[in-house]
């Protein structure tokens, strides 16, 4: 393992100055590397690759891996012999040992998951490593000002997120603690599950640098900021989970007064995107590799939405993920883009399995991106939070928190019209809509997923 972060961070600044090919490059060391290693290691993998040639380091040549598959092979896909799914489930049943060096050595990482599978992560030293060296390469891009206002603020971090359990941001920000004592005391996690003014006034106390949470949270202390009962001054937010559109991107900029930094990013590649002033993913490809594909797994040029997205993680070595089955629509851009970044760029189109669909009555169905939902009520004003819930084929019932002050009839009325417009729009004007009496309701990992289909 051997490489500092101060040696990996130096690399990372190298190929990113050299330019796509370097990096490009970069990636193919990392990957044959990392599958020499999986096949040394992992009696999985070598299982899975035992028809391919030698010294591998064409993505394309690799089969194709999901949650469902690894999950199922716990034990044979570690790479470490002592990594065994009865004794991560030990270890993660006890929410005190969150961040704590599992078999003294790892990180563990748990998913809600939204597709209703747990996914249970075990991260090695390198991982962390390589995600804190990519992080050195965002300090260019920050203005003077930002730096300063930082520094003045000693650089305290807000996490907001679901407390307790061993999420990946939870458990990353304990370990940092753990690793770190005295800059630890400069990253707090804050519960979403506290009453919001209480959360409001502890913000406020912690005056934060850097803000960081699920962009569902983020957009709600906006409002809280633009109704001047939170005031803090954050050089830089970074939200998450869910797409960021131009507009909300905007608001965020505009009532922090901060640079906003979107990330893409998922407990299996916690350092695979950040979003770039242009309001795209630029993915570190040195260290991740993105491939969009179809529903066969062939690959969908760029500028054309893919129906999933295969994941590849040249970090992690104790679970290898290499052309793993993420589940996002992305979309990657043709030309390179005004930010001026070498790395790809890429816009994610929300989880193709959270696409509405509706039986027309004619034996065809018509599907609905859950993007457009967002970008259709982002528009409304008053809304805080909302959540479509498919409840039956042709049954959408809509949950709404509207803003402190807003008129909750006149909300739901707007909402209610951008959805039937948007619903007329791709002829799914059959589509019944229930007005819920129940505010949105949290994921156990603390999302509010705003759209959510019938399964
Ligand atoms: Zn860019």
């Amino acid at each position: 393992m051997g490489e500092s972060v101060r040696q990996l961070a130096r690399e990372a600044r190298r190929v990113m100055r050299q330019g796509p090919e370097a990096i490009e490059q970069q990636q193919r060391v990392h990957l044959a590397e990392l599958v020499a290693y999986a096949r040394a290691h992992s009696p999985y993998y070598r299982e899975l690759y035992q028809d391919l040639p030698d010294g591998v380091d064409d993505l394309a040549l690799l089969p194709v891996t999901n949650k469902k598959k690894l999950m199922s092979r716990f034990d044979d896909w570690a790479t470490d012999r002592e990594v065994t799914r009865e004794k991560v489930e030990a270890f993660v049943a006890d929410p005190d040992l969150a961040g704590h060096r599992f078999l003294g050595r790892y990180l563990v990482a748990t998913t809600s998951g939204t597709s209703g599978l747990r996914g249970l992560f075990v991260i090695d030293d390198r991982y962390q490593a390589v995600h804190t060296a990519l992080g050195s390469r965002v300090g260019g891009v920050m203005g003077a000002r930002d730096l300063i206002r930082m520094i003045t603020r000693a650089g305290r971090t807000a996490i907001v997120s679901a407390p307790g359990g061993h999420f990946f941001t939870v458990a990353g920000a304990a370990r940092f603690r753990l690793d770190h004592p005295r800059l630890g005391r400069l990253t707090r996690v804050f519960s979403i599950h506290q009453p919001l003014p209480e959360l409001v006034a502890e913000l406020n106390r912690y005056n934060p640098a850097n803000l960081a949470g699920f962009l569902s949270m983020i957009t709600m202390l906006a409002g809280e900021q633009e109704a001047g009962r939170l005031r803090i001054h954050p050089a830089i937010v970074i939200p998450g989970g869910e797409t960021l559109t131009e507009d909300v991107r905007k608001r965020i900029a505009t009532t922090f007064q901060a640079t906003v930094r979107a990330a893409y990013a998922a407990t299996e590649c916690g350092f695979l995107g950040l979003g770039c002033a242009h309001d795209w993913y630029h993915v570190a490809s040195d260290w991740a590799a993105v491939e969009p594909v179809d529903t066969d797994y062939r690959p969908v040029p760029p500028g054309q939405p893919s129906h999933t997205v295969l994941l590849s993680n040249l970090a992690n070595r104790v679970q290898p993920i290499l052309r793993y089955d993420l589940g996002d629509s992305v979309l990657l851009r043709p030309n390179p883009c005004p930010c001026g970044s070498p790395f790809p760029a890429i816009r994610v189109q929300g989880r193709a399995a959270d696409m509405l669909t509706f039986p027309t009555g004619r034996g065809e169905h018509v599907s609905i991106s859950p993007m457009l939902f967002g970008t259709a009520l982002d528009r409304v004003t008053g809304v805080e939070r909302f959540q479509v819930v498919q409840t039956a084929p042709t049954t959408l019932r809509v949950r709404l928190q509207p803003s402190a002050g807003a008129d909750a009839d006149r909300v739901w009325q707007a909402v209610r019209d951008e959805i039937t417009h948007l619903l007329t729009e791709h002829k799914a004007d059959h589509v019944t809509l229930e007005r819920a009496e129940e505010p949105p309701q949290q994921s156990p990992g603390g999302k509010y997923r705003r759209i959510i289909p019938l399964t």
